[in-house]
């Protein structure tokens, strides 16, 4: 079954310990939409502006993503910049032009109304809401958030989550949009406002996710090689989603398989900058990192 994903088309400016690159392809809605499309079809609802040429479309044209649904504004892109220290886990925002982002209003292709799968990445909770009243009774909705929104807009993202089955939030949001800094009963709290599954990432250390009736957690893969860890979050929501959708396996064992899916190719996503390591990726090398999770996991009985 086909995602329909919403949210940002970037340009990136990111330093890291590793190097840095200069207005580089990246944005929620691509991360996510490259590593779902491994799984799934996958369709883009975005904007952008007229700087995006044929060469940054056909990084999701080669994978097979729809991009009809790319609005196409007068005006430069969404531009973002970041930079990291040695710990990996932190990092400054530079800058945020929003460009044409600014009046983005997401509109739905009519092809898009009835796609089952929906993600919602981290946009204004306002137009996370529009797009779901765009869709036909969606088969499963998931949505990204962030600080800037849970200060912000707290009420209107409230009224959007009351319509969604699985929020992906990482452990500093959940924490404060549930004000509680015990990870266990903050993820009770958001559970109260909707979504029956809460799945946390945790930068480097993984991803803990509280499902109906159920906890587990998956680690992150000790890696050799290390570049840049933007938009590892977008990737490990593709690999999840895009798995849950090839599947249709909402059981338990099926959301952790999914959720080591996203693992997998969030950890292909920080070997490289931009959206170099998820690009070119061979169903093999994917299954092989898949089985390094299990090794990496598993014990023996006591
Ligand atoms: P992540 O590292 O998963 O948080 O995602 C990073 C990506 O999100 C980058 O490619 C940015 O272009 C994009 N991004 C950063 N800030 C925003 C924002 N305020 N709204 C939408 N996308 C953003």
């Amino acid at each position: 079954m086909s995602i329909v994903v919403v949210g940002s088309v970037a340009f990136d400016t990111v330093i890291t310990p590793y190097g840095r690159v200069d207005d580089a392809l990246g944005g929620a809605a691509t991360y996510f939409a490259v590593a779902a499309s491994y799984f799934c079809p996958v369709q883009v609802v975005a904007v952008v502006g007229d700087d995006f040429g044929a060469e940054h479309e056909s990084v999701l044209s080669e994978r097979g993503v729809d991009t009809r649904g790319i609005e196409r504004a007068a005006g430069p892109t969404f531009r973002w910049g970041g930079e990291y220290s040695w710990n990996l886990n932190e990092r400054q925002t530079l800058f945020t032009e929003l460009n044409v982002f600014e009046s983005f209003a997401p509109q739905l292709p009519t092809q898009y109304r009835a796609t089952p799968y929906v993600f919602l990445a981290n946009i204004a909770p306002q137009l996370q809401q529009s797009v779901l009243e765009q869709v036909e009774s969606p088969k499963l909705v998931a949505l990204d958030t962030m600080n800037y929104w849970i200060e912000g807009s707290l009420e209107e993202l409230k009224a959007t989550l009351r319509h969604v089955d699985i929020l992906i939030i990482n452990d500093e949001e959940a924490r404060e949009l549930a004000g509680a800094y015990n990870l266990v009963e903050a993820a009770e709290t958001i559970r109260q406002l909707g979504p029956d599954n809460v799945i946390i990432k945790r930068g480097e250390h993984g991803a803990t996710a509280f499902l109906t009736g159920n906890v587990f957690t998956v680690p992150g893969l000790p890696l050799r090689q290390l570049a840049d860890p933007t938009g590892a979050g977008d990737t490990f929501a593709g690999g999840f989603m895009g798995h849950l959708a090839s599947t249709g396996d909402h059981t338990t064992e099926g959301l952790r398989r999914a959720i080591v899916a996203g693992s997998v190719l969030a950890s292909f996503c920080v070997e490289s900058f931009s959206l170099d390591g998820i690009r070119g990726l061979c169903v093999d090398e994917i299954a092989a990192r898949y089985r390094d999770f299990q090794t990496l996991t598993r014990f023996d009985d006591i």
